[in-house]
């Protein structure tokens, strides 16, 4: 067995039954990717649109792709239609534009709403009041082509496990605010996607139901690949 499936196949049995793995495969080869197809893997995460559109035509149709990094307007007409999910919706303007672009090309988009809840400037997504807001104010009824399945986030960057489990503790309060007191009629909104290689147990813990593992799967990534 080569190590990628290895990763995958343990990764697998400790993972906690209707948790997903994405495998985050990112500056990866596709030959990577086909390996821990071959593993059973059938979701895999990629942050950029060039390098998705890239990849899509060399590997078997059946891979589910969650698009995970900050997706920039201009780039959104061409990925509609080649995703099982965007996960990483950071705004008002953008998920409206997914929903245009969705109806215009007759597809529903699957979508996460990404949430800051990190203590770092340079992260993207709604902030928990903004998002609360977005429910309250239902402004989703004006979505006609775009399913809002969950939310998404991530924890500080940080080996403080106290401050990593209080940032997931809060992305999924958050979600159970929404689900349950805010927008309980909202069907379709079930997913928390949280965790990585260095914290995805404490993730699980504190109730992921997707994680995205990149690194501990497919080892260092390699910055170089186009
Ligand atoms: C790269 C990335 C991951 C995976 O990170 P690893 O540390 O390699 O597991 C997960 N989520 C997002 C949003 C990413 O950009």
């Amino acid at each position: 067995m080569s190590d990628i499936s290895e990763k995958i196949t343990s990764l697998r049995s400790e993972l906690p039954e209707g948790v997903r793995l994405v495998a985050v495969s990112k500056f990866h080869p596709v030959e990577a990717i086909r390996e821990a197809y071959d593993a059973g893997q059938r979701y895999f995460g990629e942050s950029r649109v060039q390098e998705l559109l890239e990849k899509i035509p060399h590997l078997p149709s059946d891979i589910s792709w969650h698009f995970i990094g900050h997706l920039q307007t201009n780039k959104v007409r061409q990925i509609i239609g080649k995703t099982a999910m965007i996960e990483s919706v950071d705004s008002e303007r953008l998920l409206s534009l997914i929903d245009a672009e969705s109806a215009k090309a007759g597809v529903v988009t699957r979508v996460l709403l990404q949430v800051h809840v990190a203590k770092e400037e340079t992260k993207f997504g709604f902030l928990p009041e903004e998002m609360l807001d977005y429910f309250r104010e239902r402004k989703f009824e004006k979505l006609t082509s775009t399913h809002i399945c969950g939310v998404m986030g991530m924890a500080s960057n940080t080996d403080d496990m106290v401050r990593v489990r209080a940032d997931f503790a809060e992305i999924a309060s958050l979600f159970r605010t929404i689900s349950t007191e805010i927008a309980p009629d909202l069907r379709g909104f079930d997913q928390i996607s949280m965790g990585m290689s260095h914290d995805w147990p404490v993730a699980v813990e504190e109730g992921a139901t997707i994680v995205r593992i990149g690194s501990l799967i497919f080892g260092e990534r390699n910055y170089n690949i186009k």
